[in-house]
């Protein structure tokens, strides 16, 4: 099935009428349900502009998007900020954790929100704490944690509401080697036990190998695409060929290692 859908998507940012710049031409990209996808492409190709206009926190200037069958630039304000709860989750490279809540009132915090049963939201989060093993996390403050696990928390947060669709954006920019690594093995668990849909924008090589496919974007146009076979060492080797093909500058955020 195919959850997220864009044709002719476009954005162009004006000032005054006059065009300042073209972000993103002519975007038609699929993404199937179960789906684990990556974004890459060096500074200023337009990656994060994709992401905000399938968040619908931009609007584009042409095209459009459907996500689960849903074309967010249709929807009222108050029925985006519930597409947005309901269907999408957001994991950030800053992790966006609330130092005031321990690493347990964060991941439920969506669903405290909701109004979720306090028995169901239980069921949840012990179901995925332990899928992510981080049960022993759950009572700490933010501060008494790596960054590493802060990430896992947020991707616990991200996926508490079983949202159709992950959205990440260099969710392991801020992150040392070996937590990036337990960062993607997270994800992957995710996307492969719990069918969580992932779309990841992403300038590391070695998180890229964990995606089924990557999409290379340049100056705001779809460049190429590669699909992993069985074995992520070689597919680690393509995406670095490709990108050697893709040239530009990736110097916004640091490799997180070879
Ligand atoms: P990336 O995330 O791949 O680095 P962006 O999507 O942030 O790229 O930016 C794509 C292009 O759009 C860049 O040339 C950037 O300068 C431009 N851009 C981004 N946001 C704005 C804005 N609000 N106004 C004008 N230009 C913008
Ligand atoms: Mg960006």
């Amino acid at each position: 099935m195919t959850l997220l859908e864009t044709q002719g998507l476009s954005k162009i940012y004006s000032s005054k009428g006059n065009v300042v710049c073209t972000a993103l031409h002519d975007i038609d990209l699929r993404v199937e349900s179960g789906e684990f996808v990556g974004v890459m492409g060096p500074s200023g190709s337009g990656k994060t502009t994709l992401l905000n206009l399938l968040a619908a926190i931009d609007r584009p200037t042409a095209g459009y998007i459907e996500i689960n069958g849903i074309d967010p630039s249709k929807l009222s304000n108050k029925n985006l900020a519930f597409f947005r709860r309901r269907e999408l989750g957001f994991i950030f490279q800053d992790f966006n954790l609330l130092d005031s809540l321990s690493i347990k009132e964060n991941i439920i915090l969506p669903l405290v929100l909701e109004g979720v049963a306090p028995k169901l939201i239980e069921h949840r989060l012990y179901m995925l704490a332990e899928r992510l093993e981080i049960a022993k996390l759950l009572n700490k403050r933010t501060y008494e944690v790596s960054g590493g696990q802060k990430q896992q928390a947020a991707i616990a947060r991200a996926f508490i509401n079983e949202p159709s669709l992950m959205l990440a954006d260099e969710l392991t920019g801020n992150l040392d080697s070996k937590s990036a690594k337990d960062v993607m093995d997270s994800l992957k668990e995710l996307n492969e036990h719990l069918k969580a849909t992932v779309l990841m924008v992403t300038h590391d090589p070695f998180s890229a190998s964990y995606c089924q496919r990557i999409v290379f974007i340049k100056d705001g146009r779809i460049f190429s695409e590669i699909r992993r076979g069985s074995n992520r060492q070689t597919f680690f080797q393509q995406i670095l060929d490709a990108l050697s093909v893709l040239g530009g500058n990736f110097n916004d955020v640091p490799f997180a290692r070879a």
